[in-house]
């Protein structure tokens, strides 16, 4: 028998996630963001659940080659664009859309020979000051690329800094929509925040990513908690060890937790190098045969350790869930310290995944 840990990948959370996405905002066509392995869940594992989306976007050449390959005939977006002129090759022979941001992607796309035009997203600094060409370059930008006889559709594209905060889109979108003014172009400015919170973001093309996945792009589980979307990872394992302790006896490395009265304790086969966060500290809610409890002691390599208490009946066995529907990963991660976008990525290659 295998090490009782696995996850699963719940299939019918993530054509629900979609279609939440898609009454979000219901008069835009939809990216579906997968980059990063689908955040973790596995690319190949997921994208024919969201195949009633209208796009995918990743950033990875090897991600688009295995959606083609798999027979996805849809449009695919490269969010970060490319990375060396000799992309354009593979950008053509998939007929990829691809982001533009730097000057010398546009001579590239100038000198390149391509078998026909493609499309592209004219990536605009929203203030972010990430990727992007400043707002005040965009006319000269899109006359430069409008001018191309390599270049198909446009569109506009940009990313907010500040997209949970109900005030953050203000200032941004005023520059975009100002620099924008006069053009005729189509717009795609909304990740999973914008969708949910900023329907005057909306535009032509939203990009939901962590909504599909069934977590909070806030970090905060209440947050989208009366939106219906539901978690589509579980990781799960079980209890492999009891402890019973004494007044005063500590748990796991650096007794980082040391019982005040007789207590049980039971050991779960899951660790750090399985992706649960190594600075989940003494609190960090788990559910023992579907009983709430928290995590006591350090987060090992291989294993944690769990307050019995709450749940008298659990021994050796006992499932235990680390995240899914019953301990939310945005849960999980606060008490860590990050966001359930870093844990669900960080699943670890050793942690089998079974899809349902
Ligand atoms: C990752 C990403 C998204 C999706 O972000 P979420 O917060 O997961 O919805 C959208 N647009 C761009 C450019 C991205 O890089």
């Amino acid at each position: 028998m295998s090490r009782p840990v696995f996850a699963t990948i719940d299939q019918q959370a993530l054509r629900h996630n979609l279609s939440v996405a898609r009454q979000a905002a219901p008069g835009s066509r939809i990216w579906s963001v997968v980059k990063a392995n689908a955040y973790g869940h596995g690319i190949a594992r997921v994208w024919q659940s969201l195949s009633a989306t209208d796009g995918f976007a990743l950033l990875n050449m090897e991600e688009a080659i295995l959606l083609r390959d798999a027979g996805w005939q849809k449009p695919i977006l490269l969010l970060e664009g490319f990375f060396h002129a000799e992309d354009l090759d593979l950008i053509d022979r998939y007929r990829l859309t691809t982001s533009v941001h730097s000057s010398w992607q546009i001579q590239a796309i100038a000198n390149a020979s391509l078998s026909a035009p493609i499309d592209i997203y004219v990536k605009v600094n929203s203030g972010m000051n990430r990727l992007g060409f400043r707002p005040e370059q965009l006319h000269n930008v899109w006359q430069k690329l409008r001018a191309l006889p390599n270049v198909g559709d446009m569109t506009l594209m940009a990313h907010f800094a500040d997209a949970e905060n109900p005030q953050g889109l203000v200032e941004p979108l005023q520059r975009i929509e100002h620099a924008a003014e006069g053009l005729a172009v189509p717009r795609s400015l909304s990740n999973s925040a914008c969708t949910l919170w900023h329907p005057e973001a909306h535009y032509d093309w939203v990009r939901p990513g962590i909504i599909l996945y069934g977590a909070s792009p806030s970090g905060e589980w209440q947050d989208i908690a009366e939106t219906g979307l539901k978690p589509v990872m579980t990781l799960q394992s079980e209890i492999i060890g009891v402890q019973q302790l004494q007044p005063g006896d500590g748990v796991g490395y650096g007794y980082r937790y040391r019982a005040s009265q007789p207590q049980r304790i039971g050991v779960v086969a899951c660790g750090y190098a399985d992706g649960y966060p190594r600075h989940a500290p003494s609190g960090t809610p788990v559910a023992v045969d579907g009983i709430l409890t928290q995590v006591v002691g350090a987060v090992s390599m291989d294993m944690i350790t769990v307050d019995l208490t709450p749940c008298p009946d659990a021994g050796i066995g006992s499932t235990v869930e680390l995240w899914g529907n019953q301990v939310k990963i945005d849960q999980v991660a606060k008490a860590a310290g990050t966001v359930g976008y870093e844990l669900m990525c960080a699943l670890a290659p050793r942690v089998p995944v079974k899809v349902i």
